[in-house]
């Protein structure tokens, strides 16, 4: 992406760098980390400051702590963590601001790393408080943004932070999610078919009709394809649907008419008569659906169509599930589809959160070209084209240059 820097493109050497990632990793009852995948794919990052000799400061939230401190939202299992992975030790400095952090710091060599507690104990966090964004960069020379998960969000940590450091730039793990981005939105090989899924239009309506721009094909699974049909006039019993955004799906088709892009709707379903692993199930045509049940998969007839609109397809972008793909009955249209996708030969982009389970799940991963780390920050990319973190990144380049 142009008009930011990265890690790569500067000095870090000796000196103290502060490292936004994303180390929000989901932990068991007992504070275990039940996956480690947002630690390992900083470790790029990390090791390149280290091979640097920088001094490396990482910031990181988990959780929703709400500004206060909780004992169970401690950043100190992920240090751990870091360290084995690292193979050298990784202090926990309990505050991220403050005397403490201010003193950790100081008494930092070169090579070394410190994680500071999470950043959500303080509340300015998520307000992008300008003070505290001055205390986090009081701590270090230069600011490295490496947290493209949460860098749809403007907080102090990745925006506030920037305007007091002369010099920011984003990390290796940023830098490989925006040139899939750029690859994908920006000079796709075609034909380049976008598959959209999950539950709400409501949450997507931006992305489609930004996505509407740029596909040949628009593929429209899961939940939010009922109320594409509920605002076609179609029966859809009692499946989910949106009320509120009927109109905006209306829209999506209207747009997709214009532009001549080829929309694919389910042509079959798999529905229940209540919404559990226990209903009793069948597939009915997308005409077919009994006033009573719920569609909560994509049928068999819907899996070929799908797989048959992405045969050949050079570019594939994917977000979000065909069907409740949670319970076993109502996953195989989401896992057939996870295999259609894995054994194409275009370039596969799967943007983050459920998809990225499935694909974990259906042991497919090695196959993708490129999983996002963002599910939110995915979406709102594909939307806007641009996110705060990032745009921050940009106007301290631009102060730099003045
Ligand atoms: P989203 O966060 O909008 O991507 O939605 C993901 C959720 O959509 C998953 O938890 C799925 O269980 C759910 N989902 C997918 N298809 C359906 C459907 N037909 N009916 C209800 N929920 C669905």
């Amino acid at each position: 992406m142009e008009g930011i820097k990265y890690i790569d493109e500067i000095n870090i050497s000796n000196k103290r760098v502060l490292i936004r990632v994303d180390f929000n990793v989901p932990l068991d009852e007992g504070n275990a980390i039940t996956d480690d995948t947002r630690i390992r794919s900083v470790l790029p990052t990390i090791n390149y400051a280290l091979d640097e000799n920088a001094r490396v400061i990482l910031i990181s939230h988990l959780g929703r702590p709400k500004g206060t401190h909780v004992a169970a939202m401690s950043l100190a299992p992920v240090a751990k963590r870091l360290g084995r992975l690292l193979e050298q030790d990784v202090q926990l400095v309990a505050d991220c601001i403050g005397d403490e952090a201010k003193k950790a710091v100081n008494e930092m060599k070169p090579g070394t790393v410190v994680l500071l507690e999470n950043l959500r104990f303080h509340p300015e966090e998520t307000k992008n408080d300008p003070e505290f964004g001055a205390e986090l960069a009081s701590l270090a020379d230069v600011y490295i943004n490496d947290a493209f998960a949460t860098a749809h969000r403007a907080h102090a940590s990745n925006v506030a932070v920037t305007e007091h450091l002369d010099e920011c730039a984003a990390g290796l793990l940023m830098k490989k999610e925006l040139a899939y981005f750029t690859m994908a939105m920006e000079k796709p090989v075609r034909p380049f078919v976008a598959i959209i899924g999950g539950k709400k239009v409501s949450d997507k309506v931006g992305v489609l009709s930004s996505l509407c721009d740029r596909v040949d094909k628009l593929i429209i699974g899961g939940g939010m394809a009922m109320t594409f049909f509920k605002a076609m006039g179609e029966e859809i019993g009692k499946s989910f649907a949106e009320d509120t955004a009927l109109e905006a799906a209306r829209e999506v088709i209207q747009i997709a008419k214009e532009k001549g892009i080829k929309l694919y709707m389910p042509v079959d379903f798999v529905v229940a008569d209540k919404f559990s692993a226990e209903a009793e199930t069948k597939v009915v045509t997308s005409q077919e659906i009994p006033k009573d049940w719920m569609a909560l998969d994509i049928g068999p007839a819907t899996v070929t169509l799908f797989t048959e609109a992405i045969a050949n397809a050079k570019t594939i972008i994917w977000n979000g599930p065909m069907g409740v793909f949670e319970i076993d009955a109502f996953s195989r249209g989401t896992f057939a589809l996870v295999s259609s996708v894995a054994n194409s030969y275009a370039l596969t982009i799967i943007g983050g959160g459920d998809t990225d389970v499935a694909v974990h799940r259906a042991s497919e991963f090695a196959k993708m070209s490129y999983i996002s780390t963002g599910g939110g920050a995915f979406l709102e990319i594909l939307e806007n084209n641009d996110l705060p973190g990032i745009a921050a990144l940009r106007q301290c380049k631009e102060k730099e240059s003045a």
